[in-house]
């Protein structure tokens, strides 16, 4: 069985191969502060980042802050955000986490998990990405890839995401949390995908011990 210092040195490769292979890996969702990546991921919910880049640039431009998004009309908000998809429930949360932002913070979004955290309609998912991208934190985001590839490479058998998180954490180095989870994204969308990975394309194939792997044929 693998011990825990050769799962550490096997992500460490991983990470090496996956950034050469991925050197634009980043947060893909458009924003420029923490207002707006945390409004950005509530939307991003059961929804492609690119759907929602295409709606945010209004939104943002009607709600800049989160007082202006506190006190916005909900029909209106509902309209604006309609494409996302589970729109009203997501009105509901935007409202709710502009709210909290306002009464217990004054306006300004929290930099820790706890705070973020504290916020309607924030999980540690949508805090994480807040600190990882807007607070130059390092935090491993346990969205569906990083959970999907944590489990095809032998990083966990969990399949509670807050534990996932704490499996990856203790293999994956902490300087490296931020990278990691962006590069779970890329090459969960682009090979590891969920019903049909590139294996035999896999530039991390020798490292991984999947063992439904995709043969060439
Ligand atoms: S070898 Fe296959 S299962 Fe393993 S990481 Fe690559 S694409 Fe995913």
């Amino acid at each position: 069985m693998e011990s825990l210092e050769e799962k550490k040195h096997r992500a460490i490769e991983i990470c090496r191969v996956l950034k050469k292979r991925y050197p634009e890996a980043r947060c893909t969702l458009d924003h420029s502060g923490p207002y707006e990546l945390l409004v950005a991921t509530m939307l991003a919910a059961q929804c492609t980042d690119e759907r929602v880049n295409m709606v945010t640039p209004a939104l943002f431009k009607r709600y800049p802050d989160a007082a202006s998004l506190a006190g916005a009309d909900e029909a209106e908000l509902q309209e604006m955000i309609r494409s996302t998809g589970f729109f009203r429930n997501k009105t509901k949360s935007l409202l709710s986490m502009a709210a909290d932002i306002v009464e217990k913070f004054n306006g300004e979004i929290p930099s820790d998990i706890d705070s973020l955290t504290r916020l309607a309609g924030v999980g540690r998912k949508t805090a994480n990405v807040v600190i990882a991208n807007c607070f130059d934190g390092q935090a491993i985001i346990v969205d569906t890839h990083c959970k999907r590839l944590a489990g095809r490479l032998g990083f966990s058998r969990e399949s509670n995401p807050d534990k996932i998180e704490r499996d990856l954490q203790t293999i994956v180095p902490e300087d490296s949390w931020t990278l990691w989870s962006h590069l779970m994204v890329f090459h969960g969308r682009n090979i590891c995908t969920a019903r049909k990975p590139g294996c035999p394309e896999c530039p991390v194939s020798r490292l991984c011990p999947w063992p439904d792997k995709t043969g060439s044929g």
